[in-house]
């Protein structure tokens, strides 16, 4: 409870507003209406065949949180391009442009400031090589969707470094735009960086004696992300009118954001033993970071060979850290990327060894040795699998009848949909709720599931809404002051709470 304590102004601030919204505007509050529910359930049906109409019912349903969002990923490459002109960066005039420092004087680059306007051949170009847009797998050219993918953070790094701020506000709009109401957020401060290269060479194998000696530069890095991350705060809520202390209740100033700092698994194991312990510290440190993750691709050479390490590392420092939870990418392959024995372990080390709550794709599960005995586990435990259908499609070709969705449905293990690098593979969270009803045969009152899951595994501090299945805690039948009291407490329970009035009203409003 010290830790919901500590939550952001805009979190807590939220159950005081909701509790007043509610008793102005339902006496009852009863949770979402059988005969509403019902009614959407059936206006899903008729347009689900529908695109235009599929889009606009989905695009207005809530659907709580986006669990795997990387902050990097999200701004879409015409963001990246204009914060490129404001902070005065260059773009190449390569074949696939990218952005770069200045001075953009001399030949093989421009300046970024108004490109669209000046050569909206080059910025269209720029678009796409930041970006999936337009992008087609060739074999001929060894171009593949993987690769396209993964280069274009390499292609708006210069940018990407020094624009916190705007990213965690497009971050908010887009969520915003989508109705979710939560995101988390993979993203690292700059300083967590430094401390893992300068902390490097500190480990030697052996992790007690190398947490030992890093140890003592954890509070002064602590310190200097808390700075950077108010700083980039501000700047966010410069953007967008936000104000601390007087929660929105709806736009892009009401979405909640947790960050998970990450682990760079293609570095080496110092490297990635440095990362992986500011991680921890910082998610103990500093409430607005919710847990941990690993990042870089997961066939990466050096990430295979140290898959197993990595996992080791992660118990070891877990067990330092027992109140920190992890949220770890495993399984992002599929066969012909990558040996068949790579496909048959990671996300049960992930499960086993780590020790991770939750599991970003997922996407080989069906590979893996005792898969069956594996799913059931994870349906036990309770271990939530965060599923991004189009990101699969684009970097693993794996889609439709080939995606583990359904497995996993249908071993019971908790599923959410999350939408991963939305600015990169150019969609939204509406889009991916969309795949999975239109490829996977997911019915409103399934993806209504989803949207609740997706609070009930989020990493938010505090005690649950729910009692025993969708019945609410005996403090919150209705609003009022018990529940009020219980909200306050819990930035869990509110963004919960908010969530069931958003469906409310959501069902009122649909149309037969
Ligand atoms: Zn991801």
């Amino acid at each position: 409870m010290a830790r919901a304590a500590r939550m952001t102004a805009q979190i807590a601030g939220l159950a005081g507003l909701i509790c007043t919204l509610m008793v102005s505007t339902a006496q009852a509050a009863p949770a979402a209406p059988v005969s509403a529910e019902a009614r959407a359930a059936a206006r899903f049906d008729a347009v689900v065949h529908d695109g235009a109409q599929l889009r606009q019912f989905l695009q207005a349903m809530p659907k709580g949180g986006d669990l795997h969002n990387h902050l990097w990923g999200a701004p879409y490459a015409e963001d990246f391009l204009a914060w490129a002109g404001d902070d005065g960066l260059c773009v190449t005039t390569t074949a696939r442009p990218s952005i770069v420092p200045g001075p953009c004087e001399g030949p093989g680059k421009v300046p970024a400031r108004d490109l669209g306007r000046k050569d909206p051949g080059l910025y269209n170009r720029a678009v796409d090589a930041l970006s999936v847009r337009n992008f087609t797998p060739d074999p001929a050219a060894a171009a593949s969707g993987h690769d396209q993918f993964f280069s274009t953070f390499g292609r708006f790094a210069a940018v990407a470094v020094g624009t916190m701020g705007p990213m965690i506000a497009v971050t908010r709009e887009y969520a915003a735009q989508d109705h979710v109401g939560y995101v988390e957020s993979s993203a690292n401060a700059n300083a967590m960086r430094a401390f893992a290269v300068a902390g490097q060479g500190a480990y030697d194998g052996d992790f007690a004696a190398s947490l030992a000696r890093l140890s003592p530069g954890l509070p002064a890095m602590v310190e200097l992300v808390r700075k950077e991350m108010d700083a980039a705060l501000t700047e966010a809520d410069r953007r967008q009118g936000c104000k601390p202390g007087a929660p929105a209740r709806s736009g892009p100033c009401a979405v909640v954001l947790g960050f998970q700092p990450f682990v760079e698994r293609a570095q080496p194991p110092g490297f990635v033993f440095a990362q992986m312990l500011a991680a921890f510290a910082l998610v103990e440190a500093d409430p607005r970071f919710v847990g941990v993750n690993i990042v870089n691709p997961e066939d990466d050479p050096i990430s295979l060979a140290d898959y197993s390490l990595h996992m080791r590392m992660f118990r070891f420092l877990a067990g330092h850290y027992p109140k920190v939870p992890m949220a770890l990418h495993a399984g992002e392959l599929t066969l012909g990327l990558v040996p068949p024995r790579d496909l048959t372990f990671h996300i049960r080390e992930a499960v086993e060894v780590a020790g991770a709550r939750r599991i970003g794709h997922g996407v080989d599960i069906a590979y893996e040795r005792d898969s069956a005995g594996l799913l059931a586990r994870m349906a036990r435990d309770r271990v939530a699998v965060e599923i991004n259908l189009t990101s699969n499609d684009v970097i693993l070709g794996v889609k439709g009848r080939d995606h583990p969705l359904a497995l996993y449905r249908k071993a019971g293990v908790p599923v959410v949909l999350s939408t991963d690098d939305e600015g990169v593979s150019r969609i939204d969270l509406t889009h991916e709720f969309m795949r999975a009803a239109t490829g996977h045969g997911l019915r409103y009152r399934d993806l209504k599931a989803m949207a609740r899951d997706s609070l009930d595994y989020a990493f938010l501090p505090g005690a649950s809404l729910w009692s025993a299945g969708r019945t609410p805690v005996a403090a919150c039948p209705s609003a009022g002051p018990a529940c009020e009291a219980f909200l306050a407490k819990s930035p869990r329970a509110t963004a919960q709470w908010r969530l069931e009035r958003d469906f409310e009203a959501f069902e009122a409003a649909v149309k037969p």
